[in-house]
């Protein structure tokens, strides 16, 4: 089943995630869900606050990016407690876009190579080095565990110019393919 996907301006994409152990309550089913929400989108990759869950969880396939970058083919990982404990290189420029902040698309400097230290959907534990694209989406769904959205990576100016965009994401009225889970509604202070 796949779930609504939070748009921009929900306080739960501001939170720091919560790591979680084997026993989570339907971590299985959960990760099932969060690879159908993926693909149906389509994305190829989702964090679970994402899905209205602050907990440390990344779904990925890369696998829709081989066109242009042929080395992602079958890339794909579940990814929990993931750590990015390096990044090296020249940072190099790609237009980003997330599944919460739909029609947006910016340009976000990150450096192409990672080592992630994570634990699977067994918990058996992983280091790995992963570069370009496959680190690139690691590095945008790993931001979302900490609160932080690609846009936050672009210049302030640019953001001011992103405003009415980002007001029309987080009141329903941009267009998504999918189901989205709105922020819920600032109550007005009555004055008395
Ligand atoms: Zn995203």
């Amino acid at each position: 089943m796949a779930y609504p996907i939070v748009a921009y301006g929900h306080p739960v994409l501001r939170k720091i995630a919560k790591s979680i152990d084997k026993d989570y309550p339907n971590l299985n089913e959960i990760i099932e869900n969060m690879k159908e929400t993926m693909h149906e989108a389509p994305g190829v990759g989702l964090a679970a606050p994402q899905v209205n869950l602050s907990i440390r969880l990344i779904v990925m396939d890369a696998g829709l990016y081989k066109t242009d970058y042929p080395e992602v083919e079958g890339f794909n990982r579940v990814l929990i407690n993931p750590r990015i404990v390096k990044e090296e290189g020249e940072e190099w420029e790609f237009n980003e876009a997330c599944l919460s902040l739909p029609g947006l698309a910016e340009y976000v400097m990150r450096k192409p190579i990672i080592t992630l230290k994570y634990q699977d959907e067994n918990f058996d534990k992983h280091e790995e080095v992963i570069d370009g694209m496959a680190a690139r989406i690691i590095q945008h769904e790993h931001d979302h565990l900490e609160g932080i959205l690609f846009i936050d990576h672009v210049s302030s100016l640019k953001k001011v110019l992103l405003k009415n965009k980002l007001y029309d994401i987080s009141t329903g009225e941009a267009n998504a393919a999918y189901k989205m889970a709105l922020p819920p509604i600032r109550k007005k202070k009555r004055l008395k």
